[in-house]
């Protein structure tokens, strides 16, 4: 009797136990196939780009540093996965929401990895962006250090443990020239970072953006074998999500270079180039408009 109480006694233990453990699981954590987990974005803390990792036998490859605030809660999310160590985390690119987070994974015990490209980029253009930095409260970097990558590569870099492999690819001049895709043949799980993004707005505005190349890019990512798809921005998708991105990115090109043939405006293309009927990556008029001025400066030169 005293025996079965006592066993009682420890069922509850277990069970609370476990319910505690469950509800401090991030909700927006995803294991998308063994081993491999993504850590969706959440832009109400201004966590605004998707991360993952993937667990190898010995040690954790991240991918994204995300902001200093988003890389503590995915470091916490990480370890709420496995206790082996975080050696390597992977910059799809150079941009503040998938790098400025560098720092808190070096101080785990990880290098930072990137492309070449991105190497250079984040020392030419995240020195002065950090330094120059408004950001107020929780989000002042001047909490945090900047870190820059420590390993480049320039054709690809392969991490393989006979279990997992996953295959660095440059894939830039593209969002930005360093850009790189994680990419799983196994499970066929590709990272894009911002290569291609599952959500109504889109990246072209950007000053490294470089148009017709990205839309090559996309066409080299549409020959990856891809099941899942993890974006830097929105929803997991699948291959379907790289066409609607070419498309609109295309539709966007060929718009303005008939407009420039006229003789129109970036304005006046800007109001009549209407592309909001490719779902969803068209769906964002503001952000449109915003792009196909920047894509006609750049097609001007
Ligand atoms: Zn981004």
């Amino acid at each position: 009797m005293k025996r079965a109480a006592s066993l009682l006694a420890f069922l509850v233990l277990l069970v609370v136990a476990f319910y505690r453990d469950a509800s401090s699981q991030s909700n927006l954590v995803r294991e998308i196939a063994p081993g491999v987990f993504v850590r969706l974005a959440e832009p109400d803390k201004k966590i605004i780009a998707n991360a993952g990792w993937v667990v190898f036998r010995d040690y954790v490859l991240a991918i994204d540093a995300n902001y200093p605030w988003g890389a503590r809660l995915i470091l916490a999310d990480i370890r709420r996965t496995t206790s082996k160590p975080i050696r390597f985390v992977f910059d799809t690119h150079y941009h503040a929401d998938h790098a400025f987070g560098n720092s808190l994974f070096v101080d785990s015990g990880a290098a930072v990895v990137c492309t070449e490209d991105c190497m250079e980029e984040s020392r030419r253009k995240n020195t002065p962006a950090w330094k120059g930095d408004k950001g107020e409260a929780e989000f002042d970097l001047k909490q945090w250090r900047l870190e820059h990558p420590q390993l480049g590569f320039t054709n690809r870099m392969v991490f393989d443990d006979g279990a997992h492999r996953v295959e660095l690819i440059p894939m830039g001049p593209a969002h930005t020239r360093g850009d790189a895709i994680a990419y799983l043949p196994k499970e066929r799980i590709a990272f894009t970072g911002d290569l291609c993004g599952t959500r109504a707005g889109n990246n072209m505005a950007d000053p490294d953006a470089d148009p017709e190349n990205w839309v090559r890019s996309l066409d080299r990512l549409s020959r990856f074998d891809i099941a899942t798809l993890v974006p830097g921005h929105g929803p997991i998708g699948g291959h379907n999500a790289i066409a609607p991105q070419r498309l609109l990115f295309s539709t966007m090109i060929d718009g303005i270079r008939a407009g420039i043939a006229r003789g129109e405006s970036a304005d006046h293309i800007a109001q009549s180039l209407d592309l909001t009927g490719i779902h969803p990556n068209g769906e964002d008029v503001a952000r449109n408009q915003a792009s196909i001025k920047a894509v006609y400066a750049k097609l001007r030169k």
